[in-house]
């Protein structure tokens, strides 16, 4: 039987490393996947650079496939944006999110907010309004507390179509954050143009801190850009107390990585909450 398990990993791992849109078996237990309830959500704690407080949660799906094990998202995400099942999934996550927050709020005793990935595609959808308002509606969520997550390529697909949007969400009171910062290809005047709140420095930019000193300055000029801006600012994929440190120190006031908490499942979410609040 482990002669088996063996084969079977070095099988699927083959075809897991391969490019997503070959991947037509993968695409079929999607399909499958979505009816038998695979899907769920993990969350990452985004906490305060200086007191390491839980302020909101990123979140992130997970597909626990039976054999599979866990399918990374960047194995199954493109393929649901290139096939639309991302708007089903998307919107599910969405209300799931929405619903979970107000649990993980009883048991933390305070506001949090739950920031949520937008894909382009999900983005462009006609009906993404009314799935938003369903989720805030059906969890009673206050757009105040929901932050949804979208890269620049989704900005500058049709911008027309993404400022009458994001004028929406405003409305709505939910915050925007730009996922990614700075990997993009798009012009800095988006945000002069659209209803930003919050930066998201991509995890390419932390990873060589303190040590690398053109990803300094980037850090640096991002953080003086929110500032002078009214942007918040949060730093991904922190691993290291130097990294938070070098961070800190230079002002950015939101941490998201491995350092202060790796995404996981709601339960273990809610006892690192009950863990603070009772500390
Ligand atoms: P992302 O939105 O940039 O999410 C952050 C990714 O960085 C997550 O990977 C997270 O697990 C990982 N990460 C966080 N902290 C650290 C760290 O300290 N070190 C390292 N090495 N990695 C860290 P994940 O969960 O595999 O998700 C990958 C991407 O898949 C996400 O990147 C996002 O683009 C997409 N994705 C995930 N969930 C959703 C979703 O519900 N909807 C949509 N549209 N996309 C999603
Ligand atoms: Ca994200
Ligand atoms: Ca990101
Ligand atoms: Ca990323």
């Amino acid at each position: 039987a482990k002669e088996t398990g063996k084969a079977r990993c070095v099988v699927y791992s083959a075809r897991l490393s391969g490019p997503p849109e070959h991947d037509i078996s993968l695409e079929a237990a999607m399909f499958q996947a979505v009816r038998e309830g695979e899907f769920m959500l993990y969350y990452q704690p985004i906490v305060d650079a200086r007191t390491r407080e839980i302020e909101g949660f990123e979140t992130l799906m997970r597909w626990k496939h039976p054999t599979l094990g866990m399918v990374p998202p960047v194995r199954f995400i493109p393929i649901a944006e290139t096939n639309g099942l991302i708007n089903l999934l998307g919107a599910w996550a969405l209300k799931a999110a929405c619903v979970q927050l107000k649990q993980f709020e009883e048991v933390a005793k305070r506001p949090l907010y739950i920031s949520v990935n937008i894909s382009p595609r999900q983005f462009r959808n006609d009906k993404f309004l009314d799935v938003l308002d369903d989720a805030m509606a059906f969890s009673g969520l206050p757009g105040e507390q929901l932050v949804l997550e979208i890269t620049e390529g989704t900005l500058m697909i049709d911008p027309a179509h993404a400022e009458t949007i994001l004028t929406r969400m405003a409305e709505r009171k939910a915050r925007i954050a730009i996922d990614d910062f700075g990997t993009g290809y798009s012009s800095l005047a988006y945000l002069k143009r659209f209803p930003i709140s919050v930066l998201k420095i991509d995890r390419a930019f932390i990873r060589d801190l303190p040590g690398s000193q053109k990803d300094g300055a980037i850090c640096n000029a991002v953080l003086d850009l929110a500032k002078h801006l009214d942007l918040s600012v949060v730093a991904e994929g922190v691993e290291t107390e130097e990294q938070l440190a070098h961070l800190q120190e230079r002002g950015c006031q939101y941490i998201q990585g491995y350092l202060t908490g790796k995404p996981m499942a709601a339960h273990v979410a809610m006892a690192a909450l009950r863990e603070r609040t009772y500390a």
